[in-house]
């Protein structure tokens, strides 16, 4: 690995844009793809959404506030 490739390896693994990203990056294409249209979808309570993550091992808070920055877009990822 050269020098470059070391440090954004570094920078990125500091950088923890959003959750909600990191997730829909590690999950199954097809989940994340579902993932997407809960997230979409206002009738899915951010809370909902977050419980489901929760059960599948993702480290989300239980209040449901980083599912909804991200989804009305005051995440970091979306910048
Ligand atoms: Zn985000």
């Amino acid at each position: 690995m050269g020098l470059l490739d070391e440090i954004s390896a570094e920078t990125k693994s500091r950088h923890r844009p959003c959750i909600v990203a990191d997730i829909l990056d590690d999950l199954p294409i097809e989940d994340a793809r579902e993932l997407q249209v809960a997230l979409d979808n206002a009738a899915m309570t951010h809370v909902a959404i977050t419980r489901v993550l929760v059960n599948r091992g993702y480290p989300v808070a239980p209040n449901g506030k980083q599912v909804a920055n991200h989804r009305n877009g005051s995440c970091q990822c979306r910048a």
